[in-house]
């Protein structure tokens, strides 16, 4: 394997954080850019460095930021090395961040300096937080000659009567009035400016308040999570229960228990599940929020998390999958909720899947990690029958809350309407629950109106230009969009191949559609859709949840958005208008994916006194995923999807690693592909797949090509995968992506 001169270097096991590097003169320092290596700067007279410190540095003409990563590899010539520029006043990376960088970077074959710039991702973090100006009212200070009291300006002086320092922008909104009028009576001498201290830390949460009585089973489980926080050193934990059995209040209490030791915890979700409902409960449990990590916050939120993190001042995190890179002095537990989402593989950039990394994170800093899911990865059930991980049971819901019946609706015989997508047997059950003044929700994961729009003249369907897609028709936007690029445009008014006009149709339905369907069939409903796309945020999703739970709405059609978490007591009835369709993808995860995501969907029905009913509507009635879902037999359904693994020896009974081959050419992409296909490994045991044109063989422009290496579990694919690149010349109008496990085959 190339050797990296970072992730080579013999693993700094003797190295405590702080640990002085004062007698060099030269270090080593990673920058978070794509670079192989870290390079070598001068430490200047009279400054000293620690392994980790985050330091200032020239390259070329630039400055950037970087980690000191060890001591120089003294190839540069002393004279030409240039100085460290200076060292930020905040503490520094630990050796388990740094060796996690590492470890990261090896695993996931990404550049170390590309991983790094994970870890480093708010450089304006690094820098003491700016004071905050606010006013006071100055006591008798007289306005000046011709200066006119403006009602705005003396509604901004009566809110300063007696109240404390606020900001401009405070003081704008509250006074309902522009910054120009605030900034006038400053401008005047009315106003006494001053500077307060940065935004305060959150309040810490309290680990002693107490939580709820545990059932006995609770118990047990909450004891095993406790004792292994309060041992310390590395286990792997399955929580592994039904929705509503208690997982949640279990795992709060493994949080208690490394507060309660001054250490930190790490809870990651899958973003979508980052609701306002998930934060007020973990507020109300400890009387004070944790601090949030996903892609919604603002810059100024980002820089004080950050470094209110690396300050030790954040005693909880709760975030989505880039929260594995924050400066945590020392994490005392992480647990990753609803460990089977797909959500936690990220795709782009750093391939890497975070609950694979947070699993090594763990071990690599000797602290618990907790993988908690009502169905969990095959991955993971896997580690778990065969030892490799612990696991705990909830059986049962809390409080005896019963599991909702689930029945098939089989679309062959109970056959919608034309142009119509919901059987008669759901109907039926609409209006009856809808009678009964309980409340519905329809689930179908697909946004827009219609996936497809063809001309009913001459065939021709609506594409995307830059992807292998079709066009979604979103009817409420009046446009066409490509879900993969993000390209809109308007409805043509005739078809662009033959020029027939009102001939284009819709094909097979969106969620739009469905509430078309719904308004039609039951007009006085009170019925509303839940996608990304119609709810911007979490304070939209927030709005929308208590509309449910006010029982402001009748019936709700949602997405995947719906599918997480939330709890709805006057919902009995769940109907899935698709249930076959992510079995469609030919992809490995497809049946688990599905059995998955309809088992959590399924989890809404009932949760309160009444008993629910979920309806599948399918193809398949057969299949092995509707049959274990309406049987409530999940390790069934398990169990032949193992079996089923094992025999075509795919993970995680075998390991695979993707090449994507892409480029704007696709001659070129095709030569690069066919060279990559040649000088391939192969062995007894080693195949390599392809190159065959990705399913989106087009995407945003760019002409895509896949290779897949398929091996037994215990070979070490990385070494292999080097070796094969170093064989093939790779222009640089080409990009080779490698996915080590991947979860996308498009
Ligand atoms: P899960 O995470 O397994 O879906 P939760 O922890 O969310 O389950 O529990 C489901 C519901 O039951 C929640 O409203 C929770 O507050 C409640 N609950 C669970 N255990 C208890 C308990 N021991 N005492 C009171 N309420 C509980
Ligand atoms: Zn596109």
């Amino acid at each position: 394997m190339r050797e990296a001169s970072a992730s080579s270097r013999p693993p700094e096991s003797g190295d405590p954080q702080g640990d002085l590097l004062g007698a060099e003169t030269r270090v080593a320092v990673l920058l978070p850019l794509p670079l192989r290596e870290a390079y070598d700067y001068r430490v200047p007279d009279g400054m000293t460095l620690n392994h980790g410190d985050f330091v200032e540095v020239p390259l070329g003409p630039r400055r950037v930021i970087g980690v000191v990563w060890g001591p120089g590899a003294g190839v540069v010539e002393a004279r030409r090395l240039k100085p460290v520029v200076r060292r930020f006043d905040v503490p520094p990376m630990t050796a388990v961040a740094r060796r996690f960088v590492e470890w990261v970077a090896a695993y996931t074959m990404t550049l170390p300096g590309f991983v790094l710039r994970m870890a480093v991702s708010v450089p304006a973090a690094l820098e003491p937080p700016k004071p905050i100006l606010a006013y006071l009212k100055r006591p008798d200070a007289l306005a000046p000659p011709g200066f006119k009291m403006t009602d705005a300006r003396r509604r901004v002086l009566a809110l300063l009567e007696d109240g404390p320092p606020r900001t401009p922008g405070e003081l704008a909104e509250e006074a309902g009035c522009g910054a120009t009028v605030v900034r006038g009576l400053a401008e005047a001498g009315l106003l006494e400016p001053l500077l307060l201290p940065p935004a305060p830390p959150l309040g810490r949460p309290d680990w002693a308040r107490p939580g709820p009585a545990l059932s006995p089973h609770q118990e047990a489980a909450a004891d095993d999570l406790r004792g292994r926080v309060q041992a310390g050193g590395y286990s792997t934990v399955l929580l592994d229960g039904v929705t509503g059995s208690g997982k949640t209040e279990v795992y709060y209490e493994a949080i208690a228990a490394a507060l309660k030791q001054g250490k930190q915890a790490l809870i990651l979700l899958p973003e979508i599940a980052l609701s306002a409902q998930w934060l007020d409960r973990f507020a109300r449990r400890f009387g004070a929020a944790p601090a949030e990590w996903h892609s919604e916050l603002t810059g100024s939120q980002r820089r004080d998390t950050w470094r209110a993190v690396a300050k030790g001042e954040v005693p909880v995190v709760v975030g989505a999958r880039s929260a594995l890179f924050l400066p945590y002095p020392d994490l005392g537990v992480i647990i990753v909720d609803e460990e089977h989402d797909s959500a936690y593989k990220q795709e782009e950039g750093a391939i890497y899947h975070a609950r694979d990394m947070a699993v090594a994170r763990a071990h690599l800093g000797g602290l618990p990690i907790v993988l908690v899911s009502a169905t969990p990865s095959l991955e993971t059930k896997v580690n778990a029958d065969s030892g490799r991980y612990a696991r705990i049971e909830l059986p049962s819901r809390h409080g005896g809350a019963q599991l909702p019946e689930v029945a098939l609706v089989d679309l062959r015989r109970d056959r919608p309407p034309a142009r119509h997508w919901l059987a008669p047997s759901l109907r039926k059950a609409l209006a009856e629950t809808l009678a009964g003044g309980e409340q519905a929700m329809l689930f179908l994961n697909r946004r827009g109106y219609a996936p497809l729009t063809l001309c009913r003249a001459c065939g021709h369907r609506m594409q995307c230009p830059n992807c292998t897609a079709w066009l979604v028709e979103h009817r409420l936007a009046r446009k066409l969009q490509c879900h993969h690029c993000g390209l809109q445009q308007p409805l043509p008014p005739a078809c662009p191949e033959c020029g027939e006009e009102g001939t284009m149709a819709a094909c097979g339905p969106g969620v739009e559609r469905i509430a078309e369907e719904v308004a039609e069939l039951f007009p006085d409903a009170r019925a509303a859709i839940m996608a990304s796309d119609t709810l911007f945020g979490p304070r939209a999703i927030q709005e929308m949840v208590r509309k449910i739970t006010d029982h402001e709405l009748d019936i709700i059609i949602g997405t995947q958005v719906m599918a997480k978490g939330h709890h709805f007591p006057m919902l009995t009835l769940v109907g899935v208008v698709d249930a076959d369709l992510g079995l469609n993808g030919g992809d490995l995860r497809a049946a688990e994916r599905t059995y998955q995501l309809l088992h959590q969907v399924a989890g809404r029905a009932g949760r309160g006194e009444r008993p629910g009913t979920v309806m599948l509507q399918t193809f398949m009635p057969e299949h092995p995923v509707m049959q274990a879902l309406a049987a409530g037999d999940r390790d069934g359904f398990y169990q032949l999807e193992a079996e089923m693994r094992q025999d075509a020896g795919m993970p995680p009974f075998g390991r695979l690693a993707a090449l994507i081959v892409s480029g704007e050419d696709p001659t070129l992409v095709d030569r690069v592909a066919m060279a990559l296909g040649r000088a391939a490994p192969r062995s007894e045991t080693v195949h390599v797949l392809g190159p065959a044109p990705a399913p989106l063989a087009l995407l945003r422009g760019r002409h895509r090509r896949r290779l897949l290496l398929k091996a037994p579990r215990a070979t070490q694919v990385q070494p292999l995968i080097a070796e094969w690149l170093e064989r093939v010349e790779i222009p640089p109008a080409i990009r080779v992506q490698i996915d080590v496990d991947p979860y996308s085959f498009l």
